[in-house]
């Protein structure tokens, strides 16, 4: 964990056994008081990095695998519900929810380049280049709300190392065809 002059917190998962955490200590100790939704999302963060390391899907993969959009996609998705099952919070609550009308226009799009590989400045995760904001995140939290929809027994942790076939066949989204998936 590092500290840094920017606003706010930032982490990535390097490799499987290697998170990254910046933190601004200023703004997290604020005259004398811990700021609460820093906190809140540090706490949101380690976990959400922790899925990430258990996937084994991070920053460096081993040799011969590549970082695909779509794996990538729902990485993201996994890792938000397994943070979010493990802490809650009102405000985290508040800011990792998404509007389906949002990004429902995107999905059959997404559906045609999901099984390319990731560019380092991707704006299908990120958004940009007219895509919401976060674009790829909110798929992923997407497609995993629609598995947990689906079964009962659903696990952020039991699907962790499941491969993108296996989870998008448990989520039925079909990106080309989407009305019959849409939430109710
Ligand atoms: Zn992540």
């Amino acid at each position: 964990m590092y500290a840094w002059e920017k606003d706010g917190l930032a982490a990535f998962t390097q490799a499987k056994d290697w998170i990254d955490i910046k933190i601004n200590y200023q703004q997290f100790f604020y005259k004398g008081k811990i700021d609460k939704n820093l906190l809140d999302q540090l706490v949101y963060i380690i976990y959400h990095e922790m899925h990430h390391a258990c996937r084994g899907y991070a920053g460096i993969l081993p040799k011969n695998k590549e970082h695909i959009l779509i794996n990538s996609v729902i990485s993201e998705g996994l890792a938000d519900y397994f943070a979010l099952e493990q802490y809650h919070s009102k405000f985290l609550t508040e800011t990792k929810s998404f509007d389906f009308s949002e990004i429902s226009q995107w999905i059959n799009k997404f559906g045609k380049v999901m099984w390319n590989k990731e560019s380092a400045d991707d704006s299908w995760l990120y958004g940009g280049r007219e895509k919401p904001k976060m674009l790829g995140y909110k798929i992923g939290r997407y497609i995993v709300q629609q598995i947990e929809e689906k079964n009962p027994k659903f696990n952020p942790v039991n699907l962790v190392k499941s491969t993108p076939e296996k989870i998008l066949e448990l989520s039925e989204v079909n990106f080309f065809n989407l009305n019959k998936n849409s939430p109710k």
